[in-house]
């Protein structure tokens, strides 16, 4: 059968009808009828080969929740109709010390689901069943598709980097991860703090389920921030001033960074980090049973990403909000 979908043909062009044969599936792969895929900021990294990694034409797309329509031989645990979401991860060694501790976001032989391959901007996409969840049925389709990366991205390093109920958490930048950072860490009971730079999203922020607003631009608003945050998420994937937000942490708190753009970032006196025992950290989406536990969590407290749904044949206009940075919060594809 023949996958029709929308390409990049050349770094940094507008997306275009394109049309392929899938490989034959593999024992553990499955075929998905994509019914929505989310775009996610890797999607434009990857359009514009910041990251090196890209070859054309390919489809982007790793937001994706549809329904499975053909399996592969030895796939027994998902069946043909079933929903599931797939996120930036598809496949991965399955041997390495790091998937078998759990961890398979780190494998060496990880394989991204529209890198070296077609993703989710199309009717259907192939992946091996074991990198594909299943959603509670109370979750609904479109706002749950960006969890399935923009989610795990947030909701790992929540989870896994100490934040606890009492925690006071920052969230820096309110676009598609920061949006959802808030409704996580709220929803884990911290106190949430959105610094955003725009004045326009303390209400915003506020309505989403954070508890205080600062705007990072304003020099005595961060200064009055110092030695407030146990944990501070940075999502913008630009430049920022890390001194002041190192500033802002606790003893012993944590900067995490999510974004990923090409250039090197950071310029940080050491002392910094010494004198009170700071840490800063990246992470990078998440392991599956985080995922699996995500999605409870997520049906269990109603959360899912603040989305405008378009259909597939607008996702030029569609990235365009994205790189314009008016996507409120994640534009999602509906195919
Ligand atoms: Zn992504
Ligand atoms: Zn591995």
């Amino acid at each position: 059968m023949t996958i029709r979908g929308q390409a990049v043909y050349t770094a940094g062009q507008r997306l275009r009808p394109f049309s392929y044969e899938p490989a034959d599936l593999g024992p553990f792969d499955i075929e998905i009828h994509v019914r929505y895929c989310g775009i996610c900021h890797s999607d434009i990294h990857l359009i514009d080969n910041d990251w090196n990694w890209s070859a054309y034409p390919f489809i982007p797309g790793h937001e994706i929740i549809g329904n499975v329509t053909r399996l592969g031989n030895m796939v027994t645990h998902v069946k043909v109709g079933q929903r599931v979401g797939v996120g930036w991860q598809c496949g991965s060694c399955l041997q390495c010390e790091w998937c078998i501790r759990g961890e398979e976001n780190l494998c060496a032989h990880s394989v991204a689901t529209c890198v070296s391959r077609n993703g989710g901007f199309a009717e259907a996409v192939c992946v091996d069943s074991r990198f594909a969840f299943a959603i509670p049925d109370i979750l609904e389709s479109a706002s749950t598709a960006p969890i399935l990366c923009g989610g795990i991205t947030v909701y790992s390093p929540l989870r896994h980097l100490g934040v606890k109920p009492w925690s006071k958490v920052g969230v820096v930048g309110i676009g598609g991860l920061g949006h959802l950072a808030i409704k996580f860490a709220d929803a884990f009971g911290a106190e949430v703090t959105a610094f955003s730079t725009s004045p326009d999203k303390e209400e915003e922020s506020r309505r989403l389920g954070a508890d205080h607003f600062i705007l990072s631009k304003d020099p005595d608003q961060m200064a009055k921030a110092a030695s407030s945050f146990d944990f501070i998420l940075a999502t913008p994937h630009t430049d920022l001033d890390w001194a002041a937000y190192l500033n802002a942490l606790r003893p012993m708190g944590t900067l995490c960074l999510l974004g990923a753009p090409p250039a090197a970032l950071l310029n940080i006196p050491p002392i910094l980090l010494l004198l009170q025992k700071k840490t800063i950290c990246g992470s990078i989406i998440g392991n599956r049973s985080t995922i699996r536990e995500m999605l409870e969590f997520a049906a269990r407290h109603r959360i899912g990403a603040t989305v405008e749904v378009v259909p597939l044949a607008e996702v030029n206009a569609a990235i365009d909000k994205v790189r314009a940075n008016k996507a409120r919060y994640r534009m999602v594809l509906e195919v």
